[in-house]
């Protein structure tokens, strides 16, 4: 177990509770005034995870974000909830891009959680105008994760939407035509990720080369027309159908226009191995549909078994693993990364 740890998150939740961490202040040089470390103590304590850097991540799909909860939608009151649940169990929101770089920069005793948005739905991100001015709703999934990043400023507001720049309304980049480019901008300004998801939802399953070529090649051109040079790095495949040459749909180029695909997302398969883990493959990286159901599953087994859970040792230029968990390491590791077995 790394030393500390146990007094570190108590700390911190007590300096978030109480609203003393400002926006942007590093973690690691927080220190709090005397003061508050006796009302740190009445807070509760959460449990020490020791650091398990091989164990499983949850990358979470969300779809429509609304009012009323149903099958495709979750509803805001709902959202609001799973943030809260996952910032009291101990998760803490990566970047799928620094997840597949091996960067996982969490304090010692955090699990990261991907959050996936799929399909561009206005309730993901719409623009509220008032008085001639553009403002963020807060009932939509980018204004509810900034204003809990806010209250939260060690939950960083962190996701990936996987974009539909052709679908039909209200599909089409969040479903304000006025607003789509200023969005996607938005979106990279606020440091969220923009995924391929094809031009209209298409099913690559059964299509030929250039129909796949067209259809991906095409979205990354739309979305850098809006955002000159963004680097589109994953594909969010819809419905989950892969192309029979998986090659197609990671690396080609259509009129100037090259998309390359790191990651392949798919629509289900549970929980995903650690980027450290032999297990970890990229093209085909399963996610859990962010439902009732599935999230109680899945938070509920990692609850039970914490042994598969990853836990952050706290420094991401290392590796640390339980002794009997070392053989689910990939090898080798991702350069200049060191191992720990404990
Ligand atoms: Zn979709």
């Amino acid at each position: 177990m790394a030393p500390g740890v146990t007094r570190r998150v108590v700390l911190l939740a007590a300096a978030a509770g109480l609203g003393l961490l400002g926006a942007g202040l590093a973690v690691s040089r927080l220190s709090l005034p005397p003061a508050a470390t006796a009302a740190a103590q009445l807070l509760p304590v959460l449990p020490t995870r020791p650091p398990n850097e091989v164990g499983r991540i949850l990358i979470l799909e969300y779809h429509r974000i609304g009012s009323a909860e149903d099958r495709w939608t979750r509803s805001v009151e709902n959202f609001r909830a799973d943030l809260h649940r996952l910032y009291d169990e101990g998760y803490r929101p990566v970047s799928l891009g620094d997840l597949l770089d091996g960067r996982v920069d969490l304090p010692a005793g955090l699990s990261p959680v991907v959050l996936t948005f799929d399909d561009s739905s206005p309730g993901q991100f719409r623009y509220l105008e008032r008085d001639g001015e553009v403002q963020i709703d807060p009932d939509s999934a980018v204004g509810i994760l900034l204003d809990f990043h806010r209250a939260h400023p060690d939950f960083a507001a962190k996701a990936t939407f996987y974009v539909l720049p052709a679908a039909a309304q209200p599909h089409r980049l969040f479903g304000q035509p006025a607003h789509e480019h200023r969005k996607l901008r938005h979106l990279v300004e606020l440091g969220f990720e923009i995924g391929n998801h094809t031009l209209w939802h298409a099913n690559l399953g059964g299509a030929d080369a250039a129909t796949i070529r067209h259809q991906l090649a095409s979205a990354v051109r739309i979305i850098q027309e809006a955002v000159p040079g963004y680097r589109v790095r994953t594909l969010a495949l819809p419905f989950g159908a892969y192309p029979a040459d998986l090659a197609v749909a990671t690396l080609g180029e259509v009129n100037g226009t090259t998309y390359r695909h790191e990651a392949i997302l798919m629509v289900a398969g549970g929980a995903a191995p650690s980027p450290f883990a032999a297990a970890f493959d990229p093209l085909h990286l399963p996610r859990v549909q962010a439902t009732s159901a599935e999230l109680d599953h899945w938070l509920g087994h990692f609850a039970r078994r914490p042994e598969d859970r990853f836990v952050s040792d706290g420094d991401p230029a290392a590796v640390t693993v339980p002794q009997p968990r070392a053989r689910l390491l990939r090898s080798p590791l991702p350069q200049g990364i060191v191992l720990r077995v404990h």
